[in-house]
């Protein structure tokens, strides 16, 4: 699993680029970018853009609790709602991700687009109970 980053490593009154949060937290540039198109705020008026550690704190706080807890068994995350939601159908495919885990695709029955949700392959069989799930090639 990835590692969870620690918010707390921010110092709220600073500003940091994309490459100094990544450095900082620990984390790869391409998943700070990932979180700017999630809805982490950045300051485009100029380069390099910045990101203000107050909004950074805030995001990771919230999304670490929204991510970890918030979905019920029968929910994935639609990335376009920002939301838990059911996958249209309760219809599911299951996409080997390592061989441990995987990453259950649905879409979302509200928008239409793709909700993901990574799972553990000895969880299949719970989540087999509640969705129809199809098994796709990694
Ligand atoms: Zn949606």
């Amino acid at each position: 699993m990835t590692k969870r980053a620690n918010g707390r490593r921010i110092k709220t009154p600073y500003c940091y680029t994309v490459f100094e949060a990544a450095e900082r937290l620990g984390v790869s540039v391409a998943t700070v970018r990932q979180w700017v198109r999630d809805g982490l705020p950045i300051m485009k008026a100029k380069r390099p853009f910045l990101i203000s550690g107050g909004e950074l704190r805030h995001f990771l706080d919230h999304r670490t609790g929204q991510r970890r807890s918030r979905l019920a068994p029968n929910q994935l995350y639609c990335l376009a709602c920002k939301e838990p939601r059911k996958p249209y159908g309760l219809m599911v495919d299951y996409v080997p991700q390592t061989a441990k885990t995987g990453r259950l695709v649905g879409l979302c029955e509200v928008c239409d687009a793709k909700c993901n949700r990574m799972i553990s392959r000895a969880a299949l069989t719970g989540f087999q109970q509640i969705f129809i799930v199809e098994m796709r090639e990694p």
